[in-house]
């Protein structure tokens, strides 16, 4: 639990109120040290707090990646996020919406690079492709037949 800062700041206070009463000059530069010490600390506090969330974040993010990673099927040569994914793809008949496309990932760059990484589509003469904004790998999904 956090300690608040208004309750470091007012018990810094009351010392420094009973030293200045003191008039003592040893005690009165101890206590200002002391100040100055305290305040970074509560700086270096929040330095840190915010560094733990962000580690936090990578930790969540690393765990669903690693989730999404155990749950991939192939379709056509494309890795799909899962097998509910795979049938709702299978249904499509002529476009895939991007929805699926955002679960639809490169092969060649998981193989080669370890990055999932979502695929874009386009349309030819012949049918429906999904193409790969890094490494412009593409595969024909839905093939058209005149
Ligand atoms: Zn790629």
């Amino acid at each position: 639990m956090k300690l608040p800062y208004t309750e470091v700041r007012s018990a810094i206070g009351a010392l420094t109120k009973a030293i200045d009463k003191s008039k003592n000059l040893e005690l009165s530069t101890a206590g200002i040290k002391l100040q100055s010490i305290i305040s970074q600390l509560m700086s270096e506090n929040d330095d840190l707090e915010h560094e733990n969330k962000q580690l936090k974040d990578q930790l969540a993010d690393a765990w669903q990646n690693q989730f999404d990673r155990s749950n991939l099927v192939k379709y056509k040569g494309v890795w799909v996020a899962d097998e509910q994914t795979r049938k709702k793809i299978q249904l499509e008949d002529c476009e895939i919406s991007d929805d699926l496309l955002t679960k639809m990932y490169c092969p060649r760059c998981l193989a080669n690079k370890d990055q999932l990484i979502s695929l874009n589509d386009f349309v030819n003469s012949d049918g429906f492709y999904v193409e790969c904004p890094v490494c412009n790998f593409d595969r024909l999904i839905i093939e058209y037949i005149l």
